[in-house]
This record gives structure tokens, C-alpha cells and sequence, in this order.
């Protein structure tokens, strides 16, 4: 039997800033001496909470600090965008889920990503006794399909990352795509009616591998969301002085900052 109801999905900006953190070690500009808190950006990561559930879109390197900001109290599965380090270096963080919920926590990706977190964290997938602990994940390759979380369906968007294939994701009406250089038109339809879009924006001047404030603020024009975020945010940019040149309904996402978005939620009950 399937149930509808009627659910609130609350996405929790964890980290909006690029690969090393704002500010950066060693750097005097004025952007990582800022008093302005919107301007201390963590390394990407996104928290979707909906109906009880906690769901995380990457682990980067200060998960640790992240979950405890966000209060956390469980994870039920994880969702990976790419296998580069600042969005899969937390993992060793996974334990404690693993201890609080005495279990395996699903971890999603494309086959290239899952293959390369093998790799990285070999210990973790070691089956030999060991007396330290080792975060337990099971890894669930992407085939494109949606990917179904306690009724909440993830559908994994191709996007282009430089020469890499990066996956974004669209769960009701919002959608998440980070590292990106390119979105192409076949991932652009899946990206129609969104309340809330996060958009790849490193800084103004092009980089290879990721999309700028002008380009992002072209796919806005394209999309046409209600409210768009841009994130993985370097610290060429300053939070309130890009702010004051971003259309009404466009953003800078900042640590931290919390949205809520309707979804109907299709509940699947065992026949009683
Ligand atoms: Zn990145
Ligand atoms: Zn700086
Ligand atoms: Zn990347």
C-alpha cells in the first residue's frame, strides 16, 4: 500500500566554501581577515533532513566540526558528488553514526567515486580483525536511476567537472550541484520547477574546473527557480559585497544557513 504525507525537507548548508576553506592558511587578504561570519566558509557539504531522516551530500575534511554545529544525531545514508579530497576526507567521521546506530551506513556514487574511496580508505574495507575502530559503509553504486531514502527519491544529475563526470542531486524540489564547469541539456531538463537551486560559484575570474558568478548567473536566467545559492565559494569573494550586485532572488550560501522546502513524501506500507 502507499501513503502520501506531507512533509517539510530542510537543507542545512554545512560548508559553502571551495577546497581549502575560507580563510585560507597563510592568506592576508581581506576576505580571510573578515569579522563577517558569512565570510568562514567550511569545505562543501550539505545536510537534508526530512521526516526523522538524516541524509549528508559528501563528507568532506570538517565533517567532524559540521555535524556537531548542526547537531546531529544520526545518518542514514550519504550521497557522493565526486572522490575529490574536500568532499570525501571526512569519512573517519562516519564512526560515530556507526557506533549510535550499531550499523552500516549506506554511502552512494558513481562506480569511479565508490572505487576510489576503496582506495583512500582501504582500512575501512579491510575484512581482517582489527582492535581500532574503522567506519562501516556500504557502498551502493549510482546507475543513474533516482536513489530511494525512506520514500525521498535523489535522483543523481551528470554535470561536468573539467575532464571528470560529477554528479549533482535533485530531491523534491531542490537541487544541489556543485564542481561543475558545465551542465549539460539533458541533466538541464531534470531541473525544471526548482524552489531552491545550489549552484557551483568559485569567484568571478574562469577557472577549468568550476562555474563563476557570471555563468552561474546565467543557468538562474535558464532555470528560473524561486531562490538560487551559490556555493563552493573561494575567498576572492566577499559575502556582503557580492550580495549587493545578486539579483533579489540569488544568494551566496553561507555555513550554516537553513531552508525549508513542501515535498509530498510516497510511502510504501507493507500489506497489513
Ligand atoms: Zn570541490
Ligand atoms: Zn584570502
Ligand atoms: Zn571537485
Amino acid at each position: 500500500m502507499v501513503s502520501s504525507k506531507e512533509i517539510s525537507i530542510e537543507v542545512v548548508v554545512l560548508g559553502s566554501g571551495t577546497s581549502v576553506g575560507v580563510p585560507m592558511i597563510g592568506c592576508d587578504c581581506p576576505v580571510c581577515h573578515s569579522d563577517d561570519p558569512r565570510d568562514h566558509r567550511l569545505r562543501p557539504s550539505l545536510l537534508v533532513r526530512f521526516a526523522g531522516y538524516e541524509v549528508l551530500i559528501d563528507t568532506g575534511p570538517d565533517l567532524r566540526q559540521q555535524a556537531l554545529r548542526a547537531g546531529m544525531q544520526r545518518l542514514d545514508a550519504v550521497l557522493y558528488t565526486h572522490s575529490h579530497a574536500d568532499h570525501i576526507l571526512g569519512i573517519d567521521d562516519i564512526r560515530p553514526f556507526n557506533f549510535l546506530a550499531q550499523r552500516g551506513i549506506p554511502i552512494h556514487g558513481s562506480q569511479e567515486t565508490l572505487d576510489c574511496i576503496r582506495r583512500t580508505f582501504a582500512y575501512a574495507f579491510d575484512s581482517r580483525p582489527s582492535q581500532s575502530s574503522r567506519p562501516r559503509l556500504e557502498p551502493q553504486p549510482i546507475n543513474g536511476k533516482p536513489i530511494d531514502i525512506h520514500g525521498l527519491h535523489f535522483q543523481p544529475i551528470p554535470v561536468v567537472h573539467g575532464n571528470l563526470t560529477c554528479h549533482g542531486f535533485r530531491f523534491g524540489n531542490i537541487a544541489y550541484l556543485t564542481d561543475f564547469s558545465a551542465i549539460p541539456d539533458r541533466s538541464l531538463c531534470m531541473l525544471r520547477n526548482l524552489d531552491i537551486v545550489f549552484l557551483d560559484a568559485l569567484r568571478h575570474k574562469p577557472h577549468p574546473m568550476h562555474s563563476t558568478v557570471e555563468a552561474s548567473l546565467h543557468l538562474v536566467e535558464v532555470l528560473h527557480p524561486k531562490r538560487a545559492y551559490f556555493t563552493h565559494v573561494s575567498h576572492d569573494l566577499s559575502h556582503a559585497l557580492t550580495e549587493e550586485t545578486l539579483p533579489p532572488n540569488t544568494h551566496l550560501a553561507y555555513d550554516g544557513l537553513t531552508l525549508h522546502s513542501p515535498w509530498v513524501l510516497q510511502e510504501t506500507e507493507a500489506a497489513g
